[in-house]
């Protein structure tokens, strides 16, 4: 929170209630669109917030680099609160995303599209998911 606070400083924002309301929740959502924040401040009872505002201050936010936007074929936006390159793992049952850190796999991901991009288009981001349910516990699993 403190790293938080220093980064609205120095790009001139304050840190208000609101802001700090989204900040918690997005610490304990770690991906999560303005609906998914907006309960979750909500339930906690921390601020009075609407989701307008909520979507607002996740895309302030997002612009001065604290979350990414996540680009998905619906029309609602997901913010991940890690902005490094990474993959997704999807759980379709519990509509929840995971992040899977392999910084080799998206080199040679990155590396694959530089040498050969997509005819017609310039590529502004990689995102790459796996879409995936639980599978059966693995022996270690229960060790
Ligand atoms: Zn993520």
């Amino acid at each position: 929170m403190a790293r938080f606070r220093s980064v609205l400083k120095s790009k001139g924002l304050k840190s208000t209630p609101q802001r700090i309301a989204v900040h918690e929740a997005m610490l304990a959502l770690e991906h999560a669109t303005a609906d998914q924040v907006c309960s979750w401040i909500v339930q906690k009872g921390e601020a009075d917030i609407s989701v307008a505002s909520v979507y607002n201050i996740l895309s302030d936010l997002s612009s001065i680099g604290l979350y990414r936007r996540v680009p998905s074929i619906g029309n609602k936006t997901l913010y991940d609160i890690s902005t490094f390159p990474h993959i997704h793992i999807y759980n379709r049952r519990k509509n929840e995303f995971k992040d899977l850190v392999d910084p080799e796999f998206v080199s040679m991901v990155e590396s694959y599209f530089k040498q050969h991009p997509p005819k017609g288009y310039r590529i502004d981001d990689i995102e790459v998911q796996l879409i995936c349910h639980p599978g059966r516990r693995s022996k270690t699993d229960s060790i």
